[in-house]
């Protein structure tokens, strides 16, 4: 059986968080999206713990995956979501290493609750801050963090997050190394994959041969119910029974195309590091404009943000041809636009209006959750709930013929499905008959 896998996300504890994020809202909106096993976030808030310990139960004793307990029935007016929960969290590590101050996000993996407060009585024991920050800031290397948690338990992992990010990637321009050797030294061979972020996708990735043997996850790092999922993904299992916390990190490790089907992606240029640039001053060059101004902006004179895609150019030994070629070894991938945004690119409203929202909800009531519907659903069927135009819409989604601005300096790309001046239709048709 297919699962679509989301391990990167956030409680209400984590900073700038929406309040919503609580394990039913979580569990409800992951039906909606099409997302199966979803990360619990946030392990170490004390708060978020004890709900969680309120909340979830173990699939089966062992499997160190969790599901709402049924003694929640009454919560969901009689269907309890059959959302699983994997226990991860976000770290930020803060400490200076190798002559530079290295703020890296990691996300950090346990097998059991049990683990989880194993390590949280440990943290706190040795006057680390659970408290402040869903996702806690630790005075620590990554490397330290490391081998912390597998002195904790051998079964824990960790995966870098949001990997070429500026501020807070372990490749990232600001504080981040040049390789997962010079940040792990004698313990990089533990570290098996990287979450590539939202701001590159697997082919940037393929460009570097020092990742080959290094899995590339996607997650969507959200901070409200709306943004789950918008990166995931794809395993396959052999069945309900067969999912369990080992078997997904045996499948992180071994990169099995057979078991690891693909993973679910933003285009890039989406992201919001994508490019270089200053987002007060308006200013967003591609690399090679940024070296013909030797990385000054020309506005304010002050160094300009270096992104993503300048430093996967900077670390890699491959040319693009190079790097698809070797991508057809790998784990592929599919990239998408969230549902509500190529809803609101067609009807030319905000995603969070009513409108958008009211469109969404039809099409998930009549055609299944949203990673369905982007991937499978026919043209014709989706075309019958809304309009011609959202239909075309998805197709060119599909197809990749959209245009992005891309985003930068913290400001994240603009998605056009169609071109300024083309018609869209009337969003009153169809879609909001009855609404
Ligand atoms: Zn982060
Ligand atoms: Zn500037």
């Amino acid at each position: 059986m297919t699962q679509i896998l989301d391990l990167h996300t956030h409680s209400k504890y984590s900073r700038a968080c929406s309040k919503h994020l609580e394990l039913p809202e979580i569990a409800r909106t992951c039906e909606t999206r099409g997302i199966n096993i979803v990360s619990a976030s946030d392990i170490t808030h004390p708060r978020w713990f004890s709900h969680m310990k309120e909340w979830l139960i173990e699939t089966k004793p062992g499997s160190g995956i969790y599901k709402i307990q049924e003694t929640r029935y009454s919560h969901f007016n009689g269907h309890i979501p059959k959302t699983k929960f994997i226990l991860g969290t976000e770290i930020a590590c803060i400490k200076k290493h190798k002559d530079k101050t290295r703020r890296i996000h990691v996300l950090v993996f346990c097998p059991s609750l049990e683990v989880v407060e194993k390590l949280n009585t440990s943290l706190a024991n040795d006057g680390f801050n659970l408290t402040a920050d869903g996702r806690p800031i630790l005075g620590m290397t990554v490397k330290t963090l490391l081998g912390y948690i597998k002195q904790i338990d051998e079964r824990c992992h960790l995966i870098p997050a949001h990997a070429w990010t500026p501020w807070f990637g372990i490749f990232g321009s600001k504080g981040g190394y040049d390789s997962l050797e010079e940040a792990f030294d004698e313990l990089a061979p533990e570290i098996f994959a990287i979450e590539t972020g939202l701001s590159s996708d697997p082919l940037m990735n393929w460009h570097l041969s020092a990742l080959d043997n290094i899995t590339l996850i996607s997650n969507s790092d959200a901070h409200s119910p709306a943004k789950l999922g918008r990166e995931a993904n794809i395993m396959q299992f052999a069945s309900d029974d067969a999912i369990t916390y080992d078997d997904i990190f045996d499948i992180l490790k071994t990169q099995d195309k057979s078991r690891f089907l693909r993973t679910i992606e933003f285009y890039p240029e989406e992201g919001k590091y994508h490019m270089d640039g200053h987002r007060d001053c308006g200013i967003s060059f591609h690399p090679d404009e940024t070296s013909t101004h030797k990385g000054i902006c020309p506005k304010c004179k002050k160094p300009l943000v270096i992104g993503v895609m300048n430093r996967v150019i900077e670390l890699s030994d491959r040319t693009e041809e190079e790097a698809k070629e070797h991508g057809k070894l790998r784990i592929p991938y599919t990239s998408l636009v969230p549902l509500v945004e190529i809803i609101a690119n067609t009807v030319q409203k905000g995603w969070a209006t009513k409108t958008v929202q009211a469109i969404y909800n039809t099409m998930i009531a009549a055609l299944g959750n949203e990673f369905h519907i982007l991937m499978n659903v026919p043209l014709e069927d989706i075309e019958k709930v809304t309009t011609k135009h959202i239909a075309t819409a998805i197709d060119r989604v599909r197809k990749g013929n959209i245009v992005i601005k891309p985003g930068y300096d913290g400001e994240f790309g603009v998605v056009k499905v169609f071109a300024d001046d083309e018609d869209r239709g009337d969003v009153k048709q169809k879609a909001l008959v009855g609404l």
